[in-house]
């Protein structure tokens, strides 16, 4: 595998696949990667002839008070991982590298679906999402980006800035690798005691409780109404309830939305999003499912 920190050298590299009619995955990362990554390079290893990761911890998706410094790093393990999964290059750039001195160029989804969920708590989060993976794609430039389905909302948003800005790039949506008890693979994880660790399953379990309920709700009535009769406040309520059982969670927002706008939504439908983001001790934790 090959191990590049200059932009230079990915597009040389890249190019040169490209010229032998190569196809080219990309799958970036923040690091510290687990099998959820694992799922992603796997995945583009078998769409694709060559896989390109980055490992690049991007300070301008961190507000100040937030992890960045002590965001988990780990870089020959995550090497290690990334080689055994079929990945061909790992871009590893330096911040400078990414943000130069005087750097001043943004890209930012300036619709109410950056400002929803995540959004609320984290008003430039997706700003410094939208601007590396930006300069990423246009470093990288594959034919193909993989991105887990964990982080809905990013998805969906990166979905939104490829579509406005017309990039050459198809957006490949991943499911979501989660542990036995169900908690989402994630690099915060490694935050959490092991009293945390154990409280953190509340969120599946509220997952489940509401597949259940949307489940039986259809069960009980036909045709296209069936989804409908199970009222988003009802299953925000039973998650709500079943979290505020665990001591250590604390809700930060449980949502319904429509999948596409990120927009509140009280009919539950084929494609609506369910998300959550519940802090369990001190670190925040995400989950989601699509109805
Ligand atoms: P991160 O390193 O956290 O920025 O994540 C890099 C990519 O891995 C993103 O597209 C995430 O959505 C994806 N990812 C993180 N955790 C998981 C997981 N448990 N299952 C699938 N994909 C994941």
């Amino acid at each position: 595998m090959i191990v590049a920190e200059k932009i230079n050298d990915v597009r040389m590299q890249v190019n040169k696949w490209k010229r032998q009619g190569l196809t080219i995955a990309f799958v970036p990362t923040m690091g510290a990667l687990h099998e959820g990554h694992a799922s992603l390079v796997e995945t583009a290893a078998h769409d694709c002839d060559r896989v390109v990761a980055s490992v690049f911890v991007n300070p301008t998706q961190f507000a100040s008070g937030e992890d960045l410094e002590r965001y988990p790093r780990d870089f020959e393990k995550d090497c290690r991982l990334l080689e055994e999964k079929g990945c061909s290059m790992v871009f590893h750039p330096s911040v400078e590298t990414m943000y130069p001195e005087g750097f001043a160029t943004y890209v930012n989804v300036e619709s109410d679906m950056t400002k929803q969920l995540c959004g609320k708590s984290r008003a430039t989060h997706f700003k410094g999402v939208c601007t590396i993976v930006s300069k990423l794609f246009h470093i990288v430039m594959p034919h193909r980006a993989y991105f887990g389905e964990k982080d809905a909302q990013q998805l969906a948003v990166i979905r939104k800035m490829v579509q406005d800005q017309a990039l050459y790039v198809e957006v490949v949506g991943c499911p979501t690798v989660r542990e036995e008890d169900g908690l989402a693979l994630s690099s915060r994880n490694a935050y959490l005691n092991e009293d945390e660790r154990k409280a953190a399953g509340v969120l599946y379990q509220a997952i489940v409780a509401a597949k259940e309920y949307i489940s039986e709700k259809s069960a009980s009535c036909t045709s296209e109404e069936a989804v409908d009769s199970a009222e988003a406040s009802d299953v925000i309520a039973l998650m709500r309830q079943i979290i505020e059982e665990e001591p250590l969670a604390r809700i930060e927002y449980v949502e319904v939305v429509d999948g596409k706008t990120l927009m509140p939504t009280e009919h539950i439908a084929s494609g609506t999003l369910i998300a959550m983001a519940v802090h369990i001790g001190k670190t925040r934790l995400i989950d989601n499912f699509t109805v």
